[in-house]
């Protein structure tokens, strides 16, 4: 049975009770049984926490550095392993599964620079008065509570724990009951590497039960929250009666424009990457395709053509090109989602079904779908239906295009594919987005800069770029007069 952490120790729940975990490829296998996390372990942890701040924030940041460090190096030696337990708990494909180790080893390395940069006493600025010196320093929070979705199980959990941890924060870690392994097995790293107890903590189960504990609980200082804008939204008028710092990562509606004079292949290749890299449930996937009607049938076309090379499989077979989605009520929310945008008029282009032929019956398989002819109003056009469906919207022009795409509350990512340099530039000032992308994915991102959505796709201070560190940290300003 797996456990979970709290002051430097693996134990079970207090309550003694477990779920079961079970592999989406195939729901008859159990992966693992975990622990049902309390309120009051979870009050442990918080309190673990809470007791290992004071040393570990006074240490100096080059020493936390180097635990990090060596954190970052086993998890590169391990890559393999920890990248195949991914692919057991959410069924990605392992090549995905690896890319996700793999950011999650740059996203560390940039944090672990990034603090050696800002943390403590960092910025001088001249001053009006003579015989004066002034500097900024940036200090940590205190505890921080860790909330994580199981889309990117490994990746979101790591590039939150690691600023936290060098700007000096100690925290508890809840992952998503859809994958507590992935998480665990981060946490293990930082054990190996040797940071002391009760810096890192870990609690699974329930978000309505270990989860809220964390955004109620007033020795959490900050909480960095990564799912759905539903309870993003509840988790942020939680933490508000405590005035909780949140940081709130959420849903997205992403777009790609392609205008008529663009690379038709190459905006298909980029659409369908995107859209069902990890059976479509990346935060950036892009779910809707906005197209001027003159090209419409032609990428239309494209795009199916595409699809039909897609093999549908268990991820850990090197043959698969689209694993199965993260899980039974994920499964039935998507397949509920495709009935509702078939009655509201959408047309089947391609794909719309669950997949049970060659031994694909135990699992979550869906078909990559294409739905031609979405208009704004409907349902699927509007909620994220987070799975491998793209929506193609005809419009007549430019303007029509902008004007769909930001007609949505979500403002993650949105791309556009042209070689109109005055309309790609006019896209990037008029997309209400986080990140905008011209002849890219919408997934594409680098971790030097923020993952900032906007409207209810983000909330706070965002993750990554130089901001990751920024909303696990305070400022202080000294002001020296050393010539009276
Ligand atoms: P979710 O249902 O919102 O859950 C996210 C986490 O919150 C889980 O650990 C969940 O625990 C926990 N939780 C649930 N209720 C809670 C509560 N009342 N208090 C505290 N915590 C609570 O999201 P998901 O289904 O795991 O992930 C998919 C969503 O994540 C999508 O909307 C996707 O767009 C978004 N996402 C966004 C980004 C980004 O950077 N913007 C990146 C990745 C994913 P349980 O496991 O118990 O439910
Ligand atoms: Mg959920």
């Amino acid at each position: 049975m797996n456990k979970i952490f709290i002051d430097g120790k693996w134990g079970d729940s207090e309550s003694g009770q477990v779920y079961l975990h079970r592999n989406p490829a195939d729901l008859t296998r159990v992966t693992g049984t975990w622990p049902k996390s309390t309120v009051k372990d979870t009050r442990a942890a918080i309190d673990a926490a809470q007791n290992a701040f004071e040393s570990w924030s006074r240490l100096n940041v080059f020493k936390r550095a180097e635990y990090l460090k060596k954190a970052v190096q086993i998890m590169s030696d391990r890559g393999e392993e920890i990248a195949s337990l991914i692919t057991l708990e959410n069924g990605k494909i392992l090549a995905e599964a690896r890319g996700e180790v793999n950011a999650a080893i740059n996203e560390a390395h940039h944090h672990i620079a990034e603090g050696l940069r800002v943390v403590g006493p960092h910025e001088s600025r001249p001053v009006s008065q003579d015989g004066m010196l002034a500097f900024a320093i940036r200090r940590p929070l205190g505890v921080a509570g860790i909330i994580t979705p199981w889309n990117f199980p490994f990746n979101v959990a790591s590039r939150k724990m690691f600023p936290a941890l060098i700007a000096g924060c100690t925290g508890v870690l809840k992952p998503a009951q859809l994958t507590p392994g992935a998480s665990a097995a981060l946490v293990k790293l930082f054990e190996e590497a040797g940071l002391p107890p009760g810096v890192v903590n870990f609690v699974t189960g329930s978000g309505s039960v270990a989860g809220e504990e964390l955004v109620t609980n007033p020795a959490v200082k900050a909480i960095s929250f990564t799912g759905s804008t539903e309870v993003g939204t509840a988790i942020n008028a939680k933490a508000g009666a405590t005035m909780t710092r949140t940081q709130l990562e959420m849903g997205g509606k992403n777009a790609t424009v392609v205008l008529a004079d663009a690379n038709l292949e190459k905006a298909v290749e980029a659409i369908c990457l995107v859209g069902y890299l990890c059976s479509g449930q990346l935060c950036t996937s892009t779910s809707r395709v906005i197209v001027e009607k003159k090209v419409y049938d032609q990428l239309l076309d494209l795009m199916v053509r595409r699809v039909k090379k897609m093999v549908v499989g268990v991820g850990s077979d090197p043959k698969t090109t689209m694993g199965p989605v993260c899980g039974e009520q994920q499964m039935k929310d998507i397949l509920a989602g495709l009935e509702k945008a078939k009655r509201e008029g959408a047309r089947l282009a391609s794909g719309g079904n669950r997949l049970t032929g060659n031994g694909l019956d135990k699992g979550c398989f869906i078909e990559p779908t294409v739905l031609a002819d979405v208009r704004s109003e409907m349902f699927i056009a509007q909620e994220e239906v987070f799975g491998p469906i793209i929506s193609v919207m005809p419009v007549n022009d430019f303007d029509e295009a902008i004007e769909v795409m930001n007609n949505v509350k979500y403002g993650l990512s949105s791309s556009i594919y042209t070689n109109d340099m005055e309309k790609a530039l006019t896209f990037i000032e008029k997309a209400d987005v986080g990140l905008a992308h011209v002849n890219l994915h919408t997934a594409a991102r680098e971790p030097q800069f923020s993952l900032a959505g906007v409207k209810m796709s983000g909330f706070g201070i965002p993750e990554s770029g130089h901001t990751g560190i920024e909303f696990f940290t305070e400022h202080k300003v000294a002001y020296i007069k050393y010539r009276l």
